[in-house]
């Protein structure tokens, strides 16, 4: 058997140089190299005439010189150029200096060739095709793979690097699925789907082997996770909240009705908090579908029953104003709620330290400062996080072990497509809110081109003269930062100075200091600033309900989904609200994306449409969700795979929970591997 943790050294024509390429491409040993996968193919097996290429094509042609080659010279360059010609058409095969080629293709004989064509002024022509000598599939006859590259690596090269490996491993790789799950779905073996997923001969082979390889690296995930809840259900044992402590104590005083929606998830936590099993909940729901309410009514039980409760914010802003809510609703039992930041004095911090070790504060609402070590609770019963794509599992974990065990809701409004959220939070459970309060009013959204500036301009004017604030956001892409960062300011001096300049015009990004983020941020919801310039540090959960338009500058470069998310920032209050999209570069996905934003005011169906149209890997970037990064598997593409994987996985942990079996010794092994002992997504 074939050792994969082996250095990738140890493959013929591996050494130090090339060593230290694969290195940057983050191959390591021999288990990392065949798992490096092609990101695409070239079919270089079925020849076409002459006279059916087509300008920009790669081709593969069976053709004959019709005589030796020729060559120039130019200042330093050889041209060499070959006149070939098949039954149907003729094309010229030229080359740069590559003088040894002189004397390599003889007149009269075939040839295969293959390359791009180009075609100038009618005649077709092919730069420096790879080819093979009649009968020969060195280059030609077959379908060959495209890797991802790094500088001073070439196709060729990392290609026999690869075609080197398999010659070592195929037919030693020790079978990771259990025989019965093989036959069962009827999957390639594993050296078998290593090698054609590499080196396929017929495309057919390639989608077989590709199946196989993600239906194993999705079955992995769905096996950890279900490892992972079978852990929480079985061995924890978390707190029985007071059946006394009455959810509808809080909601009978609100000032406004639930929705059912609302009342339905309350119910679930409700069960789930006098469950002696602790609560590992997925509260999601759109933006402004009223999750903070449903939060501090979980708080109010938590707190009745003699627990203290933590909030867990991303942003201070955040964090500022869901102690606001939750003092306006729960200070009338008593309750008492205290705000823990990086900007808090010493002094103040010292106090807020000492009240929560001695119970005298219930509820910490705060942002990463909460999860210092200094932090000790008196006894935490339970622990919400909110917006839980900024925070982390481990984050999550380390919350949750300053109590025995608390009961846990995580709340997300970012909208995931319900299947694969069901299917990625295999270790939560899920509730839903999929009904926003009645009277909100659909945001208008509008989608312009630079051109309209002026007239976008003199809307937001109109608005502000109307009493209304404003919103203008602009992008901040993390490469490039300070230049971004840069462009934002120039922005918004402009807007300050001149166009809106008769205006109170502030700007807001994410390298400010806390205390003058909270401090611009307050002023807006005062109503002392008409304009609000930011980056997207206000993209979740700030609400000024008198801001009754957001434009976003540069549209194209925000995914849909965080393009929902600004837009959820007005609408609401009573006002008549609109989002107004500028965008640039007008290419067809572009102008898709735009038109989905205006015709829909549908959480879930952007989700799915942002899925689709940006493929998984971005939509799921391990920062933005914290979902493993998958080699192969495609979370859109390969949705029909993921339910087979998450069927079987359920019917393995059910027979051998902890994979203890000598059968699923291999899966173990992969899931330990991948994961750890503790999964950590
Ligand atoms: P999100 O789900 O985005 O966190 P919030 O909890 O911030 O939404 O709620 C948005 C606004 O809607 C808040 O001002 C909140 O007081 C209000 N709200 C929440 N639930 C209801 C309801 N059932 N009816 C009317 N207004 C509600
Ligand atoms: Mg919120």
């Amino acid at each position: 058997m074939v050792n994969l943790k082996k250095d990738v050294q140890f493959i013929k024509s591996v050494g130090p140089n090339r060593v230290a390429l694969l290195n940057k491409l983050n191959i390591h040993s021999v288990g990392d190299l065949i798992t490096y996968f092609p990101r695409d193919y070239q079919d270089r097996s079925k020849p076409k005439n002459i006279c059916e290429c087509i300008e920009g094509q790669e081709v593969l042609i069976e053709a004959m010189p019709i005589a030796r080659m020729s060559e120039y010279r130019t200042n330093r360059i050889t041209i060499s150029k070959l006149m070939l010609r098949d039954e149907t058409g003729t094309c010229t095969a030229i080359w740069f200096n590559q003088t040894y080629l002189k004397n390599k293709f003889e007149p009269g004989k075939n040839y295969r060739f293959f390359g791009k064509i180009t075609n100038k002024n009618g005649i077709l022509e092919m730069q420096a095709p790879a080819f093979d000598n009649e009968g020969e599939t060195k280059n030609t006859g077959k379908i060959v793979p495209i890797y991802p590259l790094t500088r001073n690596l070439s196709q060729n090269v990392l290609r026999g690097i690869m075609q080197n490996a398999m010659d070592e491993v195929y037919g030693n790789l020790e079978e990771t699925l259990p025989q019965e799950i093989i036959n069962e779905y009827n999957l390639m073996e594993l050296n078998e789907a290593i090698k054609k997923v590499h080196f396929p001969e017929e495309l057919e082979e390639f989608k077989q082997a590709r199946t196989r390889l993600a239906f194993e690296e999705l079955l992995i995930m769905q096996l950890a996770l279900l490892e992972l809840k079978n852990k929480y259900a079985v061995d924890m044992e978390g707190i029985e909240f007071s059946k006394e402590a009455k959810m509808s104590d809080v909601i009978n005083i609100l000032p406004f009705k639930l929705t059912k929606a609302q009342l339905r998830v309350l119910e679930e936590i409700d069960r789930d908090m006098e469950n002696k099993k602790p609560m590992n909940r997925l509260l999601q729901g759109d933006v402004g579908s009223g999750k903070t309410a449903v939060a501090i009514i979980a708080a109010y039980k938590a707190v009745k029953s003699g627990y203290q409760a933590a909030i867990l914010a991303p942003t201070a802003i955040l964090a500022s104003q869901h102690l606001e809510s939750f003092r306006e609703m729960l200070d009338k039992f008593g309750i008492r709620c205290e705000l823990l930041m990086s900007s808090v004095t010493a002094k103040k911090k010292k106090e807020i330290l000492l009240k929560l070790e001695n119970g005298e504060i219930d509820i910490l609402i705060g942002t990463h400062a909460i999860i210092e070590e200094n932090v000790v609770f008196k006894n935490l019963g339970l622990v919400v996080t909110d917006e839980q794509h900024r925070f982390g599992v481990k984050q999550r974990t380390k919350i949750v072990e300053k109590g025995q065990t608390p009961d846990v809701l995580v709340m997300s409004a970012t909208p995931i497509p319900r299947t694969l959220g069901l299917i990625l939070y295999g270790d939560l459970d899920i509730s839903i809110i999929d009904e926003l309060p009645p009277n909100r009013k659909k945001v208008e959204t509008y989608a312009v081109k630079k051109n309209m500036e002026e007239r976008v301009n003199n809307f937001i004017k109109e608005q502000i003269k109307d009493g209304r604030q404003v919103y203008i956001v602009c992008p901040l892409v993390e490469e490039s930062e300070e230049f971004d960062l840069k462009s934002v300011v120039e922005l918004a001096e402009k807007y300050k100075t001149e166009t809106f300049n008769e205006f109170k015009v502030e700007y807001l990004h994410g390298k400010m200091k806390n205390k003058e983020k909270d401090e611009i941020m307050q002023r807006f919801k005062n109503g002392e600033i008409e304009i609000l310039i930011s980056t997207t540090v206000i993209e979740v959960g700030v609400n000024v309900p008198n801001a009754s338009l957001m434009i976003v500058e540069n549209a194209e470069r925000f995914g849909l989904a965080q393009l929902h998310q600004l837009r959820g920032r007005v609408g609401r209050g009573e006002y008549k609200s609109y989002c107004i999209l500028k965008y640039d570069k007008a290419s067809k996905n572009t102008k898709e994306r735009m038109e989905i934003m205006t015709q829909t005011n549908d959480g879930f169906l952007i989700a799915e449409k942002d899925l689709q149209l940006r493929g998984s890997g971005d939509f799921f970037g391990t920062e933005q969700h914290g979902i493993p990064e998958f080699k192969i598997a495609n979370l859109f593409e390969d949705i029909e795979i993921l339910k087979m994987a998450q069927e079987l996985a359920g019917r393995i942990i059910h027979e051998d929970p902890l994979l203890e079996l000598e059968k699923n010794s291999q899966l173990n092994l992969k899931v330990m591997n991948k994961f750890g002992n503790r999964i950590d997504i």
